[in-house]
């Protein structure tokens, strides 16, 4: 088992698999389609549905990406959202987050047909992965991270895992997937109220870091030989670098990296595996739309 978890090229692995599945539905009559919304400016999310429509033409799945201003409207949002839910040709829908302040998130998740939400963040797919229907859809990230795990040779069943962060796009998932009867963890979910966390930590065989605080997880948090997946993406300014700052995690990697027995590194560990999980998510919704 090497080290360090080379998420770039389990991604590369997932999308592989991926254009199997896309001949296999090309060739009876169903290209899978993904549609990205994304209302207002922001950069970050700008250049997020650059990469995911980039992908999707690579692979060579439709694609649509609709644009809204910054100061689009609730019922704008959801005049899209209705009229993707009806378009045959698309089989996943994502709006992109965080939309501007005037746009409740929350209705416009519930606005999406289940069936089509390959972001895994509609209620009904929240309950079919607690209920461990299949059929569901699993939000990318934490899916993402199972399947590293797995490539790694990190053995999830009976270990002590903690996941570190509650939120419904990252924590709350990898918690349920780690207990599942798939990952059949002992799983213990820490948040900002946590006390000890530090000896809440030593404890597990798997610390799965999900906090947005840069280099937050220290050796002195890692028990010798645990296996860390490190989900955070933060920037911190950095003088010598060409755009002023470098991205870090939320493990301080260096130390923790000699300590572990297998570690993700940021960038080019969880990240890749994100959009890899979301055409992987297509592809079940364009399969699913035909069975
Ligand atoms: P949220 O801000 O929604 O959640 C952060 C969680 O961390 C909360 O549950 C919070 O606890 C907990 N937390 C905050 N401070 C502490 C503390 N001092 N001790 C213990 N727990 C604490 O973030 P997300 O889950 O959306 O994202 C987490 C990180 O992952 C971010 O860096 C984000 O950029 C990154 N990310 C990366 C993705 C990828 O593709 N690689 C995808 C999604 C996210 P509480 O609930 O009590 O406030």
């Amino acid at each position: 088992m090497s080290k360090i978890i080379d998420g770039k090229a389990v991604a590369e692995k997932v999308l592989a698999e991926c254009v199997d599945e896309i001949q296999q539905l090309k060739n009876n009559g169903v290209t899978p389609g993904l549609a990205v919304v994304l209302v207002g400016e922001d950069p970050a999310s700008k250049v997020y549905v650059g990469s995911k429509v980039r992908k999707c033409a690579e692979l060579g799945l439709h694609s649509r990406k609709i644009e809204l201003p910054a100061d689009a409207s609730q019922a704008d949002v959801l005049a899209v959202v209705q009229e993707l839910n009806e378009d045959p040709l698309i089989h996943g829908i994502l709006v992109q987050s965080p939309p501007p302040p005037q746009i409740d998130e929350d209705a416009i998740v519930k606005a999406i047909d289940p069936a089509k939400d390959v972001d895994g963040f509609h209620p009904e797919n929240v309950a079919k992965l607690a209920l461990e229907d299949a059929s569901g859809f699993v939000p990318c990230t934490p899916s993402g991270c199972m399947r590293l795990l797995k490539e790694a040779g990190v053995e999830t069943s009976g270990a002590e895992a903690v996941v570190i962060g509650r939120s419904m796009i990252v924590g709350k998932p990898m918690a349920l997937l780690l207990m599942s009867k798939q990952g059949n963890a002992t799983v213990t979910v820490a948040h900002s109220r946590t006390k000890e966390l530090a000896e809440v930590c030593r404890r597990a065989d798997i610390i799965v870091a999900a906090i947005g605080m840069p280099e937050f997880v220290t050796a002195d948090m890692v028990k010798e030989g645990a296996a860390v997946i490190d989900v955070g993406i933060n920037r911190v300014e950095d003088p010598s670098a060409k755009r002023g700052y470098r991205l870090v995690g939320d493990v301080a990697y260096d130390e923790v990296a000699a300590k572990c027995s297998a570690i993700t590194p940021v960038p080019g560990g969880v990240g890749p595996m994100t959009i890899a999980m979301l055409i992987s998510n297509t592809i079940k919704a364009a399969r699913q739309s035909v069975s």
